[in-house]
């Protein structure tokens, strides 16, 4: 068991009540967790924060090796239209000015992502936004789609077929395990569809990495709370239960509830990472493979997050996997099934009077960095 920060105040500010030690017992150190302490700090209040893992900052932990910062768990870029929430940031780290355009390779064709007017003008030898508004238009039109009801069909009504075959099934089958038919529809509303030249992903006003890395951001907000590494929320309950007066859980929510409704289901995904004696593999820093056929869905190399100049580089493929016990989860599965039966234990969370569940398990909810951030801060105005 290891002690994060402020192990010499561990015996300090004991609670209010005779017997209870902390205002809020925080589960996982994520950034759910992590920004609830902090402004709780803020409040007064007093928090402890336990973490199942041997390390802070949950899936946006990033590591430092060959001089580079790695992201352990996927990559991360941080975006937003939320101004309060891009100010909070940046009271914590300074952000840098990288913006996401990433690249996708399929079979020996190599494209510009978003789709946007380069990816059009490569695909069809197009130029003008008229020429390939008109060929989408002429793809559709033929399909004879009205009314999407799956991920498929609602791609191919938005982008026809030829973006849809090469660009999207491959990669979305894989990253999801399940045919694009049996894929809810609105996950690919994050895909936008432009007819300008700009390859920028996201729409988001801000957008940026943290200089120094997440490790380093989620260090500063967790500044001067106890955390406690090593720790499950599951056997600290055992005993310490009567030491909290209340508990926010960011792990799965199922399995606070022991699964008694049932297990959701989550995708996890696996990294090879590999340090690579040259000094630029790929020249971005996100490449998809968008073809069924090649197992991993992209290769992040993480330098281009912080326009590294380093002698090597350092690369991680992504394998999607299903999540089993044993395995981090990392999205929520939002189809129907697991739909109705989160709504089911949401409705146990409620009748849980001492418990705030936050954060992509605890919502079950394919949360962006900036939104997690939000609910975080939304949860704290609601408590003081
Ligand atoms: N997607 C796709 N082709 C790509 C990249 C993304 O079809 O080259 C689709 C896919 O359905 C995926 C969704 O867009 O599930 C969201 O992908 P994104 O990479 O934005 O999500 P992240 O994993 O980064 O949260």
């Amino acid at each position: 068991m290891l002690f994060w920060a402020d192990n010499d105040k561990i015996l300090v500010g004991f609670g209010k009540e005779l017997g209870v030690m902390y205002d809020y017992l925080i589960v996982g150190a994520g950034l759910y967790g992590a920004v609830f302490a902090c402004e709780m700090k803020k409040a007064g209040k007093k928090c402890l924060v336990i973490e199942r893992r041997n390390h802070i900052a949950g899936n946006v932990f990033t590591e430092e090796i060959e001089g580079i910062q790695v992201h352990r768990y996927g990559a991360h870029i941080f975006h937003t239209s939320d101004k309060e929430v891009w100010d909070y940031v940046n009271e914590f780290a300074e952000f840098n000015n990288y913006v996401n355009a990433p690249v996708a390779v399929y079979k020996d064709e190599l494209y510009n992502l978003p789709f946007n007017m380069n990816t059009f003008s490569k695909m069809w030898g197009i130029k003008t936004p008229a020429q390939a508004k008109e060929m989408i238009a002429r793809q559709i039109e033929s399909l004879g789609i009205s009314e999407p009801g799956n991920l498929e069909e609602q791609a191919l009504s938005l982008v026809g077929t030829d973006v849809y075959e090469k660009l999207i099934k491959g990669y979305t089958e894989k990253q999801w395990g399940r045919s694009c038919k049996e894929l809810p529809a609105f996950i690919i509303k994050r895909l936008p569809l432009r007819f300008v030249y700009d390859n920028n992903y996201f729409n988001d006003r801000y957008q940026g990495i943290p200089v120094g890395g997440y490790t380093k951001l989620v260090e500063k907000l967790l500044e001067g709370t106890e955390v406690l590494l090593d720790t499950d929320y599951f056997d600290y309950v055992k005993d310490h239960s009567k030491d909290v007066e209340r508990v926010v859980f960011t792990g799965m929510i199922d399995e606070y509830f022991e699964h008694r409704l049932g297990y959701l289901e989550y995708r996890s995904v696996r990294f090879e990472t590999e340090i690579l004696e040259e000094e630029n593999y790929q020249g971005n820093a996100v490449v998809n493979y968008t073809e069924r056929e090649v197992p991993f869905t992209r290769i992040i190399e993480h330098k281009h997050f912080e326009f590294g100049k380093q002698p090597k580089t350092v690369i991680s493929r992504e394998y999607p996997q299903e999540w089993d016990p044993g395995k981090e989860p990392f999205y929520p599965i939002n189809d129907e099934k697991n739909g109705k039966l989160y709504a089911e234990y949401e409705q146990l969370a409620k009748a849980e009077k001492n418990v705030i569940f936050g954060g992509r398990l605890g919502q079950y909810r394919y949360y962006d960095m900036d939104k997690v951030i939000r609910a975080a801060l939304d949860a704290v105005r609601a408590e003081v």
